[in-house]
């Protein structure tokens, strides 16, 4: 534990970004072998727009970064947040518990209040217009709502108290474990279902992707899938009736439009038919 925690305490950006990047790749590739669903569509163009998304999260995030390096100082040098008021444990447990609770903070409800205010689903709206789901679906995130995520991570950070380490840490579990749930794969079905006893699998997070709720607005989980189970948001669907999308916006040519995605929160509000 001692090297992961120095590690993760220097990591150099460019690790960081190698992580991003080799994990999109590892994932495409193995899609390219045995996809989940074969899609007519151009990977290439797809990707492309999707990634322009994944760049915006990486500027967003960079811009903001040194508060997120404050947050976390501060915690440490005044003795705030849960993991400073526990009593003192083992290194490996106390990685798991901040881990697990900046996971509930950082992803699981900041997922949650998407779904549930509507201003806030205008922007969320963007990543459940693809209606391809894949590796690189994983960041297709409206600027606004990688704004708004970074303020939930950055509450997760004081209120869990976790230091710089465990946030690199985090971020660098969270990307791979957003490009491993939306990935275009299919993993044997009982092995899937072990898996979501303990993290987001694939089958669990493409329940989220199903075109209509109440399917929608379940499985708001990342790395763990924990929180889903604690909070009754878990649900299951068979995956080969997965439909991929979101029924108020299926046209095909709105949502692989770059210009009109940035567009869609400010657009006129459409509500689902159900
Ligand atoms: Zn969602």
């Amino acid at each position: 534990m001692h090297d992961i925690i120095n590690y993760f305490s220097t990591i150099p950006s460019s690790h960081r970004a190698l992580i991003l990047a080799g994990g999109i790749t590892f994932f495409w590739i193995l899609e390219s072998f045995k996809p989940f669903k074969n899609f007519k569509y151009n990977k290439w163009h797809h990707a492309g727009i999707n990634i322009f998304f994944t760049l915006t999260t990486i500027i967003v995030n960079f811009f903001l970064a040194i508060i997120l390096l404050k947050s976390a100082q501060w915690t440490i040098d005044n003795n705030f947040g849960i993991l400073q008021w526990l009593p003192k444990m083992n290194n490996w447990l106390y990685a798991i518990v901040g881990l697990l609770l900046l996971d509930f903070i950082g992803a699981y409800l900041v997922h949650l209040v998407e779904h549930k205010v509507k201003f806030l689903w205008r922007f969320h709206l963007i990543h459940h217009t693809d209606t391809w789901i894949d590796t690189t679906t994983a960041n297709r995130h409206h600027p606004g709502e990688s704004v708004l995520r970074f303020i939930f991570t950055t509450l997760g950070v004081f209120i869990v108290g976790s230091p710089m380490w465990m946030v690199f840490l985090y971020q660098s579990l969270s990307v791979l474990a957003t490009q491993f749930n939306h990935a275009n794969i299919v993993l044997p079905k009982r092995l899937d279902n072990i898996l979501s006893y303990i993290i987001v699998s694939p089958d669990m997070h493409k329940v989220h992707h199903h075109y209509k709720l109440p399917y929608t607005d379940s499985n708001y989980g990342n790395i763990f899938s924990v929180w889903d189970r604690l909070f009754g948001t878990y649900s299951s669907l068979d995956r080969d009736n997965l439909v991929y999308g979101v029924d108020t916006h299926m046209k095909e040519e709105e949502n692989n439009r770059l210009k009109n995605l940035l567009l869609i929160p400010f657009q006129k509000y459409r509500s689902s038919n159900d």
